[in-house]
């Protein structure tokens, strides 16, 4: 491909250009932040299955074009006016949380993360599948300095999903969790339980996962195609947590009855249709099924320093930024070994 010489102003960004329309390469003037902005050097992004909340348009009033990307790890490059905490040259992330309003009911409250006016990076404002990017400063996470770009992007939501759910399970160490899925989601939840110290019980759909499985912490490795995985938890006494990754409504309905007394189903796979539970299998042993969604950037800074202390690292594939099309679609084919990311 002949090389194009650009004008030093113009970056590279990745967009989609309309709801289910393709990717598009387009080179733009850099962008300038505002007051209350940081422009960051991007340096890797995640490609995340909620990306296709863009490509597909399936967010309620997303405007196009859109760069998506909400795994994004780079440096800051400029300041806006007032930014004061941060510096230039600082290496940073971004993650799905983008901005809240410090003013509604739920940020007074200092749950930002369910602010009323949450902003989301790469849906509200375009994200990280692009060489330069403006973020809000109460966006930023630091990226600890043994943590190279790439593994840091994937674990600014697939890892911090994981990892705030199991810290607010409820479960304490030596205590049986399930993770339900080997993926981009499981693989990470498996570690950072085991790093927890509970008892981990890997749930996977084929006989070769133990391997892997047991590599990244799991003691018991449960295939669902040769044994029921409530059963096989039950023979174990019962799981505290059961944490549901893998995007099978029918499978997580079927593990309910392999919590023990007091357990928890918490719920991360995103599905579109119902789980089933009958209401005897809830009040019978006091069960319950949680939802759970990644976590405020304050969070995310203590899944990277946590990642950094226990080893916890994401299993990657990279592609370039102007292969963003390719690596899409290798994420949605649900092959990738686990998590697919943008260098540029
Ligand atoms: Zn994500
Ligand atoms: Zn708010």
């Amino acid at each position: 491909m002949a090389a194009i010489k650009r004008a030093a102003s113009l970056v590279r960004a990745v967009q989609v250009v309309s709801a289910g329309g393709p990717f598009q390469i387009v080179e733009r003037e850099i962008p300038e932040p505002g007051a209350g902005q940081v422009r960051i050097k991007v340096q890797a992004c995640g490609v995340c299955h909620s990306d296709a909340l863009v490509k597909d348009g399936t967010w309620p009033g997303l405007q196009y074009p859109r760069v998506p990307g909400h795994e994004v790890a780079g440096v800051i490059d400029a300041l806006g006016a007032g930014v004061s905490a941060w510096t230039q040259g600082q290496r940073i992330g971004v993650g799905w949380h983008g901005g809240h309003d410090n003013t509604c009911p739920h940020c007074r409250r200092g749950d930002f993360f369910n602010c009323r006016n949450q902003k989301v990076a790469g849906i509200s404002y375009d994200g990280g599948y692009q060489e330069f990017m403006i973020a809000p400063v109460e966006a930023l996470v630091a990226i600890p300095d043994s943590l190279n770009a790439v593994e840091a992007a994937p674990l600014l939501c697939a890892g911090l999903t994981t990892y705030n759910a199991l810290r607010h399970s409820g479960a304490c160490p030596g205590d049986l969790v399930a993770v339900q899925g080997i993926g981009g989601l499981g693989h990470l939840g498996i570690q950072f339980a085991a790093r927890f110290g509970y008892r981990v019980a890997a749930i996977g759909r084929k006989p070769e996962g133990a391997t892997l499985a047991r590599r990244l912490g799991a003691s018991l490795y449960i295939d669902s195609e040769s044994e029921r995985p409530a059963e096989a938890l039950q023979r174990q006494g019962g799981a505290q947590v059961i944490l549901a990754t893998a995007p099978s409504s029918k499978a997580m309905s079927q593990l309910i009855d392999g919590l023990r007394p007091n357990g928890k189903l918490v719920v991360i796979g995103l599905t579109f249709d119902p789980i089933e539970v009958l209401p005897v299998q809830l009040i019978a042993g006091y069960r319950g099924i949680q939802g759970w969604a990644a976590g405020t950037p304050a969070d995310a800074d203590d899944t990277l320093r946590f990642a950094e202390q226990s080893g916890v690292r994401p299993m990657i594939e990279t592609y370039p930024l102007e292969r963003a099309a390719e690596a899409y679609a290798r994420m949605m084919s649900g092959k990738a070994e686990f998590r697919v990311v943008l260098t540029m």
